[in-house]
């Protein structure tokens, strides 16, 4: 089963009022396993309209109209299915009535230009409109169902959902199981993680597997198909774990996952507490952190030291070694790292500096520059390890900034599960290099 979504108005072909009334019909046509062959925009054009209800009613079964259903001259879409059935407006007495009605519940008289609204082409019926005046119409056209409904957005839902739904429901009969997943990463771009998935992403494949970032988070979205809901399920396992597999150590969550509830879920498992350091995030690391609820068993906390005296004077990084290496540099987030674990007792701890701009980048350290380390002394045991690594990010100063800080959670959940940071394809160098 296929359909069509026609949008009808001057002010949405005019670009003044978005069109949201075919996203949520598009939607609700996805979950009953309908797909759609396009959406269109149409003026307030009765010649217009009715071609296009013409043409929509013969590449598909399902058409579904609103707006333009309203009692002004502008409105003009119940002539225009009239002209595309080829049959003349008639009076509903029904809808009259029901018009009537609602003009004696407000208590005014009803303008005669709200007659034109009980109108529709014969071979038509009315749809009741629960919440206004405009009733909505349905009608066959060839081996099309076309529904007609208001354009405001209130009452189409209301009358979609009220009457149309169901009978769309049952004309799409029990439809094939759909079942999708998302695994999210981190730590590499996207064009990098499709290079991975080389093979996998063809565009007709099932299941169909595709990429989409929000938020420097690159997920994959995998989406099974099948009669059979058993097949669907173990094909999107199946597909899962490949996925899984290929891409490995950037991989840590999905679904709804965050990378920040699983590096508590990490800590927490593996019985370790964390402390950070931060400059150029200015304390989104910990912000981030403590959003996961629960997260004080694991978190101990930190310091933001954004002026080189600051980290002089919080965080013991020494003068010499600012003036020397500069303060986004593997040696000066070594030592913000070393002085945070010492200080604060916890496990392990991160630090991170950087260039987030859009000022202050160099040849040497271009704006996107960023140091990060990760310091940490097992249990019982009296030596500190210290590694750290120089990332080049992607993007403007807020998305460099969140991408950093989003570094150095992964950098942490990669220590605990033992990965090789290196698998993060943003980094560039380590210290000491490796
Ligand atoms: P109409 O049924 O054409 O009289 O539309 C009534 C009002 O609903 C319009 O003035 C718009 O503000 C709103 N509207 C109509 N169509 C849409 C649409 N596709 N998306 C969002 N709002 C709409
Ligand atoms: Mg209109």
């Amino acid at each position: 089963m296929r359909a069509v979504i026609l949008s009808i108005g001057d002010e949405l072909a005019l670009g003044q009022t978005v069109d949201t009334n075919s996203a949520y019909l598009a939607a609700k046509l996805t979950e009953l396993g309908i797909g759609a062959l396009y959406h269109q925009t149409l003026a307030d054009d009765r010649a217009v309209v009715s071609a296009a209800i013409v043409q929509a009613a013969q590449q598909a079964t399902v058409v579904l109209v609103t707006g333009g259903l309203g009692p002004t001259e502008d409105d003009l879409t119940r002539q225009a299915l009239a002209k595309a059935m080829g049959t003349e407006l008639v009076e509903d007495p029904a809808s009259l009535a029901q018009i009537k009605h609602f003009f004696a519940d407000w208590g005014r008289p009803m303008p005669d230009c709200n007659k034109v609204q009980a109108l529709h082409p014969t071979g038509s019926n009315m749809i009741e409109n629960p919440l206004g005046t405009a009733p909505g119409i349905r009608a066959v056209l060839g081996k099309a169902t076309v529904y007609v409904m208001p354009g405001v957005p209130r009452e189409m839902r209301a009358m979609f959902e009220r009457s149309i739904l169901s009978e769309m429901r049952t004309a799409a009969g029990p439809g094939p199981v759909i079942l999708s997943t998302k695994i999210n990463t981190f730590g590499a771009g996207e064009s990098t993680v499709a290079q991975l998935l080389e093979g996998l992403m063809g565009r007709h494949q099932n299941p169909l597997v595709g990429t989409t970032v929000t938020g420097g988070i690159v997920s994959v979205r995998i989406r099974s198909e099948s009669r059979d809901p058993k097949e669907a399920k173990t094909n999107l396992d199946k597909m899962a774990d490949k996925v899984e597999s290929l891409l490995s150590a950037i991989v840590f969550g999905r679904d709804d996952q965050t990378l920040q509830a699983s590096v508590v879920d990490e800590l927490r498992r593996s019985g370790l507490t964390a402390a950070t350091a931060e400059s150029c995030t200015g304390g989104l690391i910990g912000k981030m952190l403590t959003d996961v609820p629960g997260a004080s068993d694991v978190y101990a906390g930190g310091w933001v030291t954004y002026t080189n005296q600051m980290k002089q004077d919080q965080l013991g990084v020494s003068a010499q070694m600012l003036e020397k290496h500069g303060a986004v540099s593997g040696q000066t987030v070594c030592a913000m790292a070393d002085r945070a674990l010492a200080q604060s007792g916890a496990n392990l701890a991160v630090s991170v500096s950087g260039v987030a701009g859009p000022d202050g980048g160099t040849p040497d350290k271009p704006v996107g520059t960023v140091w990060l380390a990760l310091a940490s002394q097992a249990k019982g045991s009296q030596t500190i390890e210290t590694q750290a690594v120089r990332v080049n990010l992607p993007g403007g100063r807020e998305i460099v900034r969140i991408r950093a800080a989003l570094c150095a959670l992964q950098l942490i959940r990669m220590h605990l599960l033992q990965r090789p940071i290196t698998d993060m394809s943003w980094v560039t160098q380590t210290h000491p290099a490796a």
